[in-house]
């Protein structure tokens, strides 16, 4: 069993018992431990902002970015080591690992690739100089962003312990900012792997990356007003964090992504059998099945209208009947396990809350056996469709994020006012698909979307072979959904860096300023 160590203050931390055991999913068997006892926070945070932070600010973007690539390829190179440990330790089918450590190389070589284009400067002009006075075109004002002087934390979900770490790690060290990382600790084995490639061989600078492998202790109170807090887990812990610690009093940045019942929409003019038919039922099939449901970003409230419901039922049932469930290392399974026995329960629990709302048309919640599996061991969860009796109420299936392959199926009048109804009973979600050939449908529905949602992808007959798919988060757009997915955003390009940047206006002499700070010549 392998012994998880932090990495603080300079040096690797072997914490003291309890021990939490972390396990893997397709069996139960025990295979990693990790304790934070008896570790210093304060230091590392200390740390963090005294030798991280000046090593990273005293480089340029474009220096910063070459680091973004290294740490890229260093991953790289140890990538079926990692694939495995994936496996071990959260149940992933290899296509499952694939998607959260590719993700993690692909999205820091994306960043390196974005720094590398802000060039050789420590800090970016923001938009263009202002004139502010009537009189005299001289007094000008202008903004300029500059990394903040504090430590980013960073606590991530079980669910992405390698893309959910490098996401955000990415844009923090592009801007600036050294990095406190903590996995959630059933997941931590692949975060601890992956950021030892980074340490032992000493890719970033000194104080750069941290890694926090077991319970967060009280890091968050030593935070203040230079640092930032992102967030990604549940909605409870998301408020738990959002008050009464030490870093809301001192005014730390704090981003949260969170719970998000996201949806996909079927338009009124797609018949059965059609490209835009056949790429909706495929997408709910992959959201429900990838990472067997784990996914933030999965669709989990699905609206056909009503004529159609009794065809998108089948043809689901069909495609997921052919699931096979089981023990990720047997080269037949296509689905492995939730990624711990809790999970299971929470599972279980909301299939059936949902079930008040709701009638089961396709699998069950009930015990099952894992292919390849011992028998009546691991966390082993079936595909469930379910049917709503009332699309507009049914509270439960709005409220209620069942974090496994589930979704339910909300029957609508085909008219986009009911479907931009229905979706907004989520209360904000990361994202919601439109599947439509129908250009009217389209712009009635999309602008009605966009409030409750941080992304809305749509498709039609040409483009339906080229999407991306629906759960699939891009390093270019924005992630982070408002009101219950948490009111976050994250990478979007440039736009990621705002949370590490600090924007601020500045007045005064224009060639003063504009020599001063660099300001690239009007072009035009
Ligand atoms: P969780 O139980 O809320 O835990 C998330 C993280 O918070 C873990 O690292 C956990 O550490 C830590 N944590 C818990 N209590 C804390 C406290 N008092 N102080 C500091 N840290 C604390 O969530 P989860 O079960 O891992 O993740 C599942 C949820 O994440 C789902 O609801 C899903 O929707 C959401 N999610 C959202 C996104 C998104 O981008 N919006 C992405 C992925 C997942 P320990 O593990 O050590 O307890």
């Amino acid at each position: 069993m392998v012994r998880l160590k932090s990495y603080v203050n300079g040096a690797w931390f072997e914490g003291q018992a309890p021990f939490a055991t972390l396990i893997d999913p397709a069996t139960e068997a025990p295979v990693a431990e990790a304790s934070t006892r008896g570790l210093h926070f304060a230091a590392a945070v200390k740390h963090a902002r005294e030798v991280g932070g000046p090593a990273l600010r005293a480089m340029t973007f474009a220096q910063r970015a070459a680091l973004l690539k290294e740490a890229s390829r260093a991953i790289y190179a140890e990538r079926e080591r990692l694939l495995d440990v994936a496996q071990l330790n959260g149940g992933n089918t290899r296509g499952d690992a694939k998607f959260d450590v590719d993700g993690a190389t692909a999205t820091l070589s994306y960043y390196a690739s974005v720094g590398k284009g802000l060039g050789d400067v420590h800090h970016l002009i923001d938009g263009d100089t202002e004139v502010l006075s009537r009189t005299n075109a001289r007094f000008v004002g202008l903004h300029v962003r500059a990394p903040k002087r504090g430590v980013a934390v960073h606590v991530n979900a079980f669910n992405f312990p390698a893309w959910g770490t490098f996401e955000k790690a990415a844009v923090a060290w592009l801007a600036g900012m050294p990095v406190i990382t903590k996995p959630a600790t059933s997941t931590a084995w692949l975060t601890y792997e992956m950021v030892k490639i980074l340490i032992d061989g000493k890719i970033l600078p000194e104080g750069a990356l941290q890694l926090i492998s077991g319970s967060a202790g009280d890091l968050l109170d030593h935070l203040g007003g230079q640092d930032v807090l992102a967030f990604t887990g549940s909605a409870d812990t998301g408020a738990t964090l959002r008050g009464g610690h030490g870093h809301t009093q001192r005014s730390a940045a704090v981003n949260v992504e969170a719970d998000s019942l996201n949806a996909a929409v079927l338009g009124p003019d797609v018949e059965r059998g059609d490209d835009v038919y056949n790429w909706f039922v495929r997408a709910v099939q992959l959201e429900m099945t990838q990472k067997a449901g784990q996914k933030c970003t999965a669709i989990r409230r699905v609206l056909v209208p009503e004529a159609l419901v009794d065809a998108v039922i089948e043809d689901l049932s069909e495609g997921l009947s052919r699931v096979v469930v089981g023990n990720p290392a047997d080269p037949t399974v296509t689905m492995g396990p939730l990624t711990t026995l809790s999970q299971l329960n929470d599972y279980r629990a909301g299939v059936a809350l949902l079930s008040q709302d709701a009638e089961i048309v396709f699998g069950s919640a009930a015990p099952m056996n894992g292919v390849g599996a011992p028998e009546g061991k691991g966390a082993y969860a079936a595909p469930v469709v379910l049917r709503a009796r009332d699309s507009l109420n049914a509270p439960n299936v709005h409220r209620h994020e069942v974090f496994g392959p589930v979704c339910t199926v909300l029957p609508y009048d085909g008219t986009a006012a009911q479907a931009a109804q229905i979706v907004a009973l989520g209360e904000g979600s990361l994202a919601t698909s439109v599947a439509t050939d129908d250009r009217d449908f389209l712009a009635e529905v999309l602008l009605e979307l966009t409030p409750y949602n941080g992304r809305v992808l749509t498709v039609d007959k040409k483009v339906a072979d080229q999407a991306t798919p629906h759960g699939m988060v891009l390093p270019q757009l924005n992630h982070g959904g408002p009101g219950r997915a948490g009111g976050g955003a994250e990478l979007g390009g440039l736009r990621g860096l705002d949370l590490y940047l600090q924007t601020t206006a500045i007045q005064g002499n224009r060639g003063v300023l504009e020599r001063l700070l660099n300001v690239p010549k009007a072009t035009g």
